[in-house]
């Protein structure tokens, strides 16, 4: 089963036209449609979804309202100071923002004129997107009496309490945990493929956590842990220059990296990925940490993973320099290895200048 999430809706949110969730291309469609020229619209969640939603309307010219429910966004992905430096740049980009808010009641008849929030604040707007969290598809496995809490509850092996039906993707809870993220799932398929297959030996273990924010011109990422749970077992390696909104801090546990945050430039990200998933010991790396000054290679072409920044034209140079192998050129490029979602379109672009070289040759 790998029935998916849906967007979770407020209890008090009315059905009416205006009001969104962006979950579809279909929800992003209907959107486009229903905005006038020089829109006003709130986004409700300052989570990963919401910020990139905002971010993507300013760019566009529409006026944006956000209301958070708490006093800092992605409060569970960053720290208060990574949370602090994406206020500064959602404010930059021309964001109202209201924290500890909520909205309370909707106005229109026909369709959405406005909201008022808790605080009695009454906001006029043409449409609103709710942007709260998902909620799990469970619906069918507790009808074939599957054991759920949030998710459905599964094994090492993605079973559920039916070991012939297994559970993955964004229903699988497991140790208490639902992912929500493309790695995740992807990485739970491949142990249900093996197994499968014949190898008995793999096992889940959980996936790491990590979160990247699409937002042109600005990069943020978060690796496992955003904060030291104490300060006797844990360490911060933390390098911060405020004005120009650049951030860098690294957790370590018994010489291992175990989680970072990464504002202003996330040229690292692969490499900090590897480390605190491979748990490997730091040992003289540890002086590193702050130092990259590594030279990334600019987007060249239309953009495909937003994640890494790599362009159409960064991934045909590599596969012109005699790279064949689908692996190989995600891992060399970084493409793909964010959130995976681009690994379709960099597929077909390494088939399709694959099959032009053959013709070539062929001529
Ligand atoms: C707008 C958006 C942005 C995202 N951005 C990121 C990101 O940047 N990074 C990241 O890692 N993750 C991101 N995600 C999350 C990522 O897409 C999911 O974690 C991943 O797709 C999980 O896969 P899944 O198979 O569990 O669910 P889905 O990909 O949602 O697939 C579930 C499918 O099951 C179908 N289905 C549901 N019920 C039934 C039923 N009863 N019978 C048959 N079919 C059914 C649904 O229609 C759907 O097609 C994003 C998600 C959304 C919606």
């Amino acid at each position: 089963m790998a029935t998916g999430s849906r967007s979770t809706l407020p209890k008090n949110a009315p059905s009416l036209p205006g009001i969104f969730t962006m979950r579809s291309r279909t929800d992003a469609d209907n959107f486009k449609k229903h905005i006038p020229k020089n829109a006003h619209v709130v986004v409700v969640g300052g989570g990963l979804l919401g910020l990139e939603m905002a971010a993507s309307l300013r760019e566009i010219g529409v006026k944006i309202t956000i209301i958070h429910r708490v006093s800092r966004f992605l409060n569970r992905q960053l720290d208060p100071l990574g949370s602090q430096m994406l206020h500064e740049e959602m404010v930059d980009q021309g964001c109202d923002i209201y924290y500890n808010d909520e909205v309370q009641l909707y106005y229109g008849r026909s369709k959405l004129t406005g909201i008022e929030l808790k605080s009695g604040r009454r906001i006029n707007c043409d449409a609103i997107i709710l942007a709260i969290g998902t909620t799990p598809n469970i619906e069918l496995a507790k009808e074939t009496g599957l054991d759920c809490k949030r998710g459905v509850l599964v094994n090492e092996r993605l079973q559920t309490n039916d070991p012939s039906i297994y559970a993955i993707g964004e229903i699988a809870e497991f140790e208490g945990t639902l992912y929500g993220i493309t790695a995740a799932a992807e990485q739970q398929a491949e142990i249900v493929a093996k197994f499968h297959n014949g190898d008995i030996s793999s096992y889940y273990k959980g996936s790491l956590f990590m979160n990247i924010i699409k937002i042109h011109g600005f990069d943020l990422c978060s690796i496992g842990l955003s904060e030291c749970p104490d300060d006797q077992n844990y360490e911060e390696i933390v390098f911060i220059d405020k004005a120009k909104r650049y951030y860098k801090k690294c957790i370590i546990h018994q010489d291992r990296l175990v989680g970072t945050i990464l504002i202003g430039d996330k040229t690292e990200f692969l490499e900090f990925r590897e480390l605190i998933a491979n748990k490997i010991e730091l040992s003289d790396k540890r002086l590193q940490l702050l130092r990259s000054g590594k030279k990334t290679e600019p987007v060249s072409g239309k953009l495909v993973c937003s994640c890494n920044n790599v362009g159409a034209g960064n991934l045909l140079k590599k596969i012109t320099s005699g790279c064949s192998d689908f692996k190989e050129l995600c891992e060399s490029t970084g493409a793909g290895m964010g959130c995976g979602s681009c690994k379709p379109e960099v597929k077909l672009i390494l088939q399709e200048a694959l099959k032009e070289e053959v013709l070539e040759k062929t001529n």
